[in-house]
């Protein structure tokens, strides 16, 4: 190749390196940050932002078989030509009482999900990563320890990233990112997974709260956040019990994320 092409070629790449970056900074200011996971006993703090009463459906990703995109978008294939999928996802376990329970519920329906978990809960309760991979689920990491990925050194920052669970896809805890975070998950060979439609499950708003939510934001290709961990999530479960019907009914399949 001569030196001109090289630069040609170079010129672009870096062009087109310089714009994916940009239209993905200016996805994710959109997307507020969630307020602390509900592990804690006191009630979870209210969004600081006006989000709650406007539509979480904000796309998060790069629509498919954009160039600039670093690592494949763990949906496009799944939801190629337009098709009505859902992809639901579980974040913040793996729960000895709480995974269990959704993985009935799914395979009840005949859905399938992708599981955002924590190294540190994959430790405490060994199994259950297995127990979801056989059922035809996915498995994303979701950091070590629920860290705030933005506020942390480096150093921790990588550790986070790179040492947490094996995964195709990364979900930074409270969909807190940054050009540094996104730079990690990439070198650590992962797509960054965010979502288009939160429930707020996790501040337990009751079940029909959840499964109206869910019905009233979800569309075609949406990914749908809830979680299997962080606390009782009776009601997270009841309302995927509920609602996995009637999304059914619209039509809609579940399949689990390539990650
Ligand atoms: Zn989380």
């Amino acid at each position: 190749m001569s030196r001109k092409l090289a630069t040609v070629i170079g010129t672009v790449v870096a062009a087109a390196l310089v714009v994916g970056g940009l239209a993905t900074v200016a996805l994710n200011h959109t997307r507020p940050p969630r307020p602390a996971v509900a592990s804690q006993s006191t009630p979870a703090a209210p969004p600081t932002t006006a989000a709650s009463s406007t539509p979480t459906t904000t796309p998060t990703r790069t629509p498919s078989g954009k160039p600039e995109q670093p690592v494949a978008d763990p949906t496009a294939s799944l939801a190629a030509g337009n098709k009505k999928v859902l992809f639901l996802s579980f974040d913040d376990g793996p729960d000895p009482v709480w995974t269990p329970r959704i993985l009935q519920i799914l395979r009840k329906h005949g859905a399938h999900a992708t599981f955002f978990q924590l190294g540190r809960m994959q430790a405490e309760h060994p199994g259950l990563r297995e127990q979801i991979l056989a059922d035809g689920h996915t498995i994303g990491s979701h950091s070590i320890s629920h860290a705030q990925l933005t506020a942390l050194p480096a150093a921790k920052r990588r550790h986070e990233i790179f040492d947490g669970p094996r995964s195709k896809c990364f979900r930074p805890p409270y969909g807190a990112s940054n050009p540094k975070v996104r730079a990690d998950i990439a070198a650590a060979g992962m797509s960054q997974v965010l979502w288009d439609v939160d429930p707020r499950d996790w501040k337990r708003p009751g079940v029909t709260a959840i499964v109206d939510n869910i019905l009233h934001h979800a569309h075609r290709r949406n990914i749908i956040l809830l979680h299997d961990g962080g606390g009782d999530r009776t009601q997270t479960a009841a309302a995927l019990d509920k609602v996995l019907p009637l999304l059914k009914a619209q039509g809609y399949t579940f399949p689990a994320m390539t990650c």
